[in-house]
């Protein structure tokens, strides 16, 4: 039976009540908006940035056809290969066929959420191709059989002792390991895992068109060493990642940097294509997934997102997200980004209630690096959710219920319990069995004019 993504949502939002979650996702994000909050003194004129940031970006939107098209000519002549990929069933095409080509059993892995919009493990598992991730925190997820919960901190919805669980179950690692004894323990396992590995797989998170250059960002350091000891780097970017040069990268990678942890990256490095000389792999393919992003383009309006730098600060600040989690969205991007976007990628029929996932508190706007006014996002695609004529039915019935029921005095004028009883039926089903339902007045307005003689 197939059960519609509404349905789902409803049923996963029930989370939001539950105290221990709540608590976990709370303490996480709240550690998140501290370091931020000192990260941010690192800048003098914060906004002013951001500005400019902005004004790239959107700069490189109207610009983004010439812009990919250089970049593919100076990463050529860098000894790279650029593919075009229209969805993702041609880019995971792509990716087998290299994979086919170099006999690969097993590939490496970074943090990606482009590599998580094709669904590059489950493709990779149905052809027995073993994936490693390379990250901490999705390596012990991907363990547990789990998807990541948030875009920069996949395993923000586990405690170090769910941590040490998932580990102490999978491999011989002793119960109660210190938090660094458990990151060793990682790196050591993904170390080993990983020389059965010819190939390595990798968002990217800015490609340079002036110079071909594809730009990544890290803190543990596990990209630049699995793309150093690959064979091949295969790099899977959608279109919207390119940029003119080092000038504009200037502005936006420390932005970038801040905003996705709260502090400066650790790591950030720049491949211009295959290895010269030494160590670094002898083969490099960018594979450039379109995806409908040409069609999100085409909105003159919500285009705008197309600016977004993944940087996950909205998915940080969110009250929703901190309310309902990760997985509630059951969509491939989730928090304020993704609700503007999976409506207008995957289809309003499908995810449209996404459009209600908001409370409009504007958090989501304040913290963002390049200025993305998504509560007017989400409010468009509202409006264009009435006019496709694809709302959601059920709440349109309930609004005319209660419209029905207001403008009736007779009605306004039943017994408390009753009014209590039809109020009930109406919005439980909505709205599930955990949220207050509003209080009536204990006496109507009719009873109040009769009872005061006016
Ligand atoms: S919309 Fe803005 S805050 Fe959210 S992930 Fe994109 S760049 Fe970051």
């Amino acid at each position: 039976m197939i059960t519609e993504p509404k349905t789902i949502f409803k049923q996963d939002c029930e989370v939001a009540f539950d105290e221990e979650h709540w608590q976990k996702i709370n303490y996480n994000t709240g550690c998140y908006e501290q370091k931020f909050a000192k990260g941010k003194a690192n800048y003098r004129n914060l906004d002013l940035e951001k500005q400019r940031a902005y004004t790239l970006r959107n700069k490189s939107m109207l610009n983004l056809e010439k812009l990919l098209v250089d970049f593919e000519t100076h990463f050529t002549e860098n000894g790279g290969k650029v593919l075009w990929a229209r969805n993702a069933d041609d880019a995971l095409t792509m990716i087998f066929d290299l994979i086919c080509k170099e006999r690969a059993t097993a590939i490496t892995r970074s943090n990606s959420s482009v590599l998580d919009e094709i669904e590059l493990n489950g493709f990779l598992g149905r052809k027995n191709i073993h994936v490693v991730e390379t990250e901490i925190g999705r390596f012990v997820l991907h363990t547990a059989k789990q998807k990541p919960y948030h875009p920069l901190v996949p395993s923000i919805h586990l405690s170090k002792e769910e941590n040490n669980a998932i580990l102490t179950e999978n491999f011989k690692l002793k119960p109660d390991s210190s938090v660094k004894q458990m990151v060793n323990f990682v790196r050591h396992e993904v170390a080993i895992e990983s020389k059965d590995a010819p190939i390595c797989i990798t968002g990217a998170n800015f490609l340079l068109s002036d110079s071909g250059g594809v730009v990544l960002t890290e803190n543990e350091g596990n990209i630049l060493k699995s793309t150093t000891m690959a064979k091949v780097h295969i790099v899977v970017a959608g279109i919207a990642k390119v940029i003119p040069n080092l000038d504009d990268l200037g502005v936006l990678l420390p932005l970038l940097s801040l905003h996705s942890t709260g502090q400066m990256a650790f790591c950030n490095s720049i491949t211009f294509g295959p290895a010269q000389q030494g160590n670094g792999p002898e083969q490099m393919y960018v594979i450039l997934l379109d995806n409908n992003r040409s069609e999100l383009l085409s909105h003159e309006k919500q285009r705008k997102v197309m600016s977004c730098i993944h940087c996950g600060a909205c998915v940080s600040v969110c009250p929703v997200y901190k309310n309902i989690g990760g997985y509630s969205y059951g969509t491939k991007y989730i928090g304020p980004m993704g609700t503007v976007m999976t409506p207008l990628m995957e289809g309003m029929e499908d995810y449209n209630h996404l459009n209600s996932a908001c409370s409009l508190c504007g958090k989501c706007v304040e913290v963002c690096p390049v200025k993305i006014p998504l509560d007017d996002l989400i409010i468009e695609n509202r409006h264009l959710a009435l006019t496709e004529k694809t709302g959601n039915a059920k709440y349109d019935s309930l609004l005319r219920a209660m419209i029905w029921h207001c403008k009736s005095r007779k009605k306004m004028d039943s017994p408390l319990f009753l009014k209590k009883l039809q109020l009930k039926r109406l919005l439980v089903p909505l709205w599930g069995n955990n949220r207050p339902l509003p209080e009536f007045a204990p006496k109507s307005f009719s009873q109040l004019w009769r009872e005061r003689n006016l």
